[in-house]
């Protein structure tokens, strides 16, 4: 399955830094998604590791009591059916990657669902306070409820 790509430009590097600063400090989308749902009297834990075997990964926003957990996906690193876009230099690796994303987005979607959490995912370009609403649905949706 792993097969060898081009290694990527200085320009894509450069890429991949921004992208795991945007990482660190939460993109400009899930900042403005936060504000939404604070506004709305929800609390939230940022950057929750997720109760997953064997693999690390982690939820934007999360309500652990709920088992809701928020991803907020770039419209690029996450290929948005809309904007998603792929550079023209060292397309190969590019496609590799992006193809990577997004099945490991669906593999994290369906081990939250066998253990009864809801993946939440919510593209960059949508309106944040639409997009909290349907957060809150969901949320709301799941209050009261107990686990084992
Ligand atoms: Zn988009």
């Amino acid at each position: 399955m792993a097969r060898a790509v081009e290694r990527p430009a200085a320009s894509d590097a450069a890429a991949l830094q921004r992208m795991r600063r945007q990482k660190q400090a939460g993109t400009r989308p899930e900042l403005a998604l936060r504000r939404e749902l604070w506004a709305r009297g929800l609390r939230y834990r940022v950057g929750l590791r997720l109760p997953i075997p064997a693999v690390r990964r982690t939820a934007d926003v999360a309500f652990p009591k709920q088992r809701v957990a928020v991803f907020v996906d770039g419209c690029y690193w996450h290929a948005c059916p809309e904007h998603g876009t792929r550079p023209r230099s060292n397309s190969g690796w590019w496609a590799t990657k992006l193809a990577a994303n997004v099945a490991r987005d669906r593999d994290t979607d369906h081990k939250l669902r066998l253990l009864d959490w809801v993946p939440i995912r919510i593209w960059e370009h949508e309106e944040p306070r639409a997009a909290a609403l349907r957060v809150h649905q969901v949320v709301r949706e799941r209050q009261g409820r107990t686990y084992p």
